[in-house]
């Protein structure tokens, strides 16, 4: 409770809703849908197996032995370990079997010819575990519906928020974890949006459109949610655009130049646009959270609460179903190397020089084009919600 206590106001930004709208259409939409169609960026590596740590007593997955945890138990907060509730068997079945849940894995062949898996000079990528980890071309899965509901899927959000908005006794929440709060909302509104946006229609002939009423019932009618997936965009830009001179200078080889050359163009048009520096040049100021405060180990406790997003990736495993796995995965590690590269402070004051994994740049660049998508269909399909308008 000590490290909460300090002041600085996280929602201030200097855009508002109606500069996001027009930036978000006019540049950063389209530029980050070229951008994820790379062969750069389309391919993700993740471990797909439904291996889920917690929980381990309920026979969450079918796949494999879930009881193995990968990880030492203590290192994981006491409500994630705990066997909540008792669900039923039926309810925490993996859900591989259905056709909208599975991933495709379908790989380009001429685009891996080339590709430079191992010893990325700047991304120190982990690729010790390539037995257990698959690429996926993103393209080919897009996040939409898939079938997964129930209890399964509830105990995951309640795990994830419980564990990360924590009250104090006054009702109040400390700032930190109000900004992961926002956060995880943000990407849990953006994952509703892209539900209600692809959404199978009628099953028996396959339909797919959008669902209206998903949209309005799970985001539109709560402005708090669509004011994080907000803030959250604006969040992930800022990181983005404070990593550009690291981003610029990375190593984008995929074995054909062309294409290369063709990811480092676009990137370049994003992060120096000049319509997005004059109008939204710092979509979120992480320098306010630090206002008026004093002490190294404050800072550095503030930073270890951000560190909590590593508890969230690992719930990730427990997601039963492939595809949502995919995504998620994909979107909290997104989230993580934007705090990162947002909060990596070396005692009192330093920033450590930015290392991050070639994964930890498709992941943050691929959430930011996913939160993009979102906002342009909030947007879009409620022009009337941006009355909420104002400020962040
Ligand atoms: P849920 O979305 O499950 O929400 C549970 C509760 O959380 C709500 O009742 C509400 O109290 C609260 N809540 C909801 N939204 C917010 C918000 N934005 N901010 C704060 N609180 C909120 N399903 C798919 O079809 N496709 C996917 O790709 C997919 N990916 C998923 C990824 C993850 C990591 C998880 C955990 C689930 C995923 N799901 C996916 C399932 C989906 O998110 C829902 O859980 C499911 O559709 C059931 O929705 P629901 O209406 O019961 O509410």
């Amino acid at each position: 409770v000590e490290s909460c206590k300090y002041t600085g106001v996280v929602e201030d930004c200097c855009c508002d809703y109606e500069t996001v709208n027009v930036l978000n259409e006019e540049v950063l939409h389209p530029l980050l849908q070229e951008l994820v169609a790379t062969p750069f960026f389309r391919y993700f590596k993740v471990k797909l197996w439904c291996d889920c740590p917690f929980w381990p007593d309920d026979g969450m997955c079918r796949l494999r032995d879930c009881s193995v945890c990968e990880c030492p138990e203590n290192e994981f907060p006491e409500t994630f370990r705990k066997p909540s509730d008792v669900l039923r068997k039926e309810d925490l079945m993996c859900q591989e079997g259905k056709p909208q849940a599975a991933v495709d894995r379908t790989l380009d062949k001429k685009v891996f010819r080339g590709w430079a898996e191992v010893d990325n000079p700047w991304t120190n990528d982990d690729e010790t575990d390539n037995s257990e980890m698959t690429y996926v071309n993103l393209q080919l899965n897009p996040e939409r519906y898939t079938g997964y509901t129930g209890p399964s899927a509830r105990r995951i959000w309640d795990a994830i928020y419980s564990e990360n908005c924590p009250k104090y006794p006054s009702g109040e929440m400390c700032q930190e974890k109000k900004v992961l709060y926002k956060l995880i909302s943000g990407l849990h509104a953006s994952i509703s949006v892209h539900i209600a946006a692809d959404y199978l229609l009628d099953e028996a002939t396959n339909k797919w459109g959008q669902n209206f009423d998903i949209m309005h019932d799970r985001v539109l009618r709560y402005p708090e949610r669509v004011r994080n997936l907000y803030f959250t965009f604006l969040f992930v830009l800022r990181a983005v655009t404070k990593a550009s001179d690291y981003l610029e200078q990375a190593e984008y080889d995929t074995g054909n130049s062309d294409d290369d050359l063709k990811t480092q163009s676009l990137l370049k048009q994003m992060l120096y646009n000049p319509k997005l520096r004059a109008a939204c040049p710092l979509p979120f100021d992480e320098a306010k959270l630090w206002q008026g405060q004093s002490g190294p180990e404050l800072k550095q406790q503030i930073q270890k609460q951000f560190r909590n997003i590593r508890h969230v990736l690992s719930l990730m495993d427990c997601v039963g179903c492939e595809k949502c796995r995919l995504w998620g995965k994909l979107q909290v590690l997104g989230l993580g190397t934007a705090l990162k590269i947002l909060f990596s402070l070396e005692g009192d004051n330093h920033l450590q020089p930015l290392q991050s994994q070639r994964n930890e740049v498709i992941a943050l660049v691929n959430l930011l084009n996913r939160l993009s998508e979102s906002v342009k269909l909030v947007h879009e399909m409620a022009p009337s919600v941006m009355n909420i308008s104002g400020q962040f």
